[in-house]
């Protein structure tokens, strides 16, 4: 986990120089009292105004209800908001990882300086977000930006979905480290693109066919949403940047009525989820 306080009188402007900073881990075995005293522990004498988490999978922000969680099971169902709030006494806000990265990215980060971003996150998954003055746009359901099921083979291989030939079933990390350890490669996905950039042979298959399927849905992506600005962040894009650059040549190529705006790479890192939790924080008042 990742924690971050700031002064609540930051400006929106910037990213506000943290009061704490730093990685933490839940002392306790219940998840909810493990925040609760990790958010003790980084308050201290200070007093708190609000809390916002933002957490792996599905969330109903508005009831601060966690519907389903990838990496925290015990949190399945669980009315986090009003659970911590009240061990805490100041209100508690849940939002979706994905969504607080995106806001972040799009406000302080790569996206900064235009009003209407689709913001991208290639890993294991592949996340995204549209964000429009600050704002995810959500879809009448939440989901919306799910671009990693985006049908880029229609007979391909079975996605974790029940569909075939998502996006995420040929760039998502699982999906490149089986192509490059078939191709007789080792390790993963960051291996692939060294040996990409290094030029061998073998990489340079795997590579194309990534960019190639990244390009298809980034077109349709620019049919259907027309964002100003394509911010790629997440675990891959961080590793050797090939495969955006290559994606971003062949959007070019392809594009014939699209109007294919500036592709750029994620700049806040790791910490974007959290500064996107600031961000809310912040415009919560
Ligand atoms: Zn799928």
């Amino acid at each position: 986990m990742k924690a971050l306080l700031v002064d609540a009188r930051s400006p929106l402007s910037t990213p506000p120089e943290p009061l704490f900073r730093d990685r933490m881990t839940t002392p306790l075995a219940d998840p909810v009292d493990g925040l609760a005293e990790i958010v003790r522990q980084v308050r201290g004498e200070r007093s708190l105004q609000r809390v916002v988490l933002s957490i792996p999978g599905l969330v109903d922000q508005a009831n601060g209800v966690v519907i389903r969680s990838t990496n925290i099971p015990s949190l399945d169902g669980c009315h986090l908001g009003e659970r911590l709030g009240g061990l805490l006494g100041v209100p508690v806000d849940v939002v979706n990882d994905g969504h607080a990265a995106a806001v972040a990215e799009a406000t302080w980060g790569a996206g900064a300086g235009s009003d209407d971003s689709f913001v991208l996150a290639l890993g294991t998954g592949i996340a995204g977000a549209h964000v429009v003055d600050g704002t995810v746009v959500p879809g009448a359901h939440g989901s919306a930006g799910e671009l990693g099921h985006i049908t880029v083979e229609p007979d391909g291989a079975l996605c974790s979905c029940g569909r075939r030939g998502c996006l995420e079933t040929i760039i998502g990390a699982p999906a490149l480290r089986t192509a490059w350890n078939s191709a007789g490669g080792e390790g993963g996905p960051r291996s692939l693109l060294a040996a990409f950039g290094a030029g061998e042979a073998r990489a340079q298959g795997i590579v194309f066919h990534a960019a190639s399927a990244l390009a298809e849905a980034l077109l349709t992506l620019c049919a259907l949403v027309d964002p100003g600005r394509i911010v790629v962040g997440g675990g891959l894009a961080q590793a050797p940047h090939a495969l955006v650059t290559l994606a971003e040549g062949l959007v070019g190529e392809r594009a014939t009525f699209h109007r294919v705006p500036p592709i750029v790479p994620a700049t806040l890192g790791g910490w974007a989820g959290a500064n996107g939790c600031v961000l809310l924080g912040l415009q919560a008042g």
